[in-house]
């Protein structure tokens, strides 16, 4: 697993959690709020082989 920062850019909501996928993105549970930058980073780790993500927040 290699460590990094996954980096989302979100000027509105933030980072959702969705059990789910829904049509119009409804029920998600915020994870990281909407930083004033609009930049959100996820520190965790990934493997580029099985693609496999593991993030903390
Ligand atoms: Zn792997």
């Amino acid at each position: 697993m290699d460590p990094g920062s996954l980096g989302v850019l979100s000027h509105v909501a933030g980072a959702l959690w969705y059990k789910r996928r829904t049509l119009l993105a409804t029920g998600g549970q915020t994870v990281v709020s909407a930083p004033l930058g609009g930049m959100i980073y996820l520190d965790g780790a990934r493997c580029e082989r099985c693609r496999l993500m593991l993030l903390r927040y």
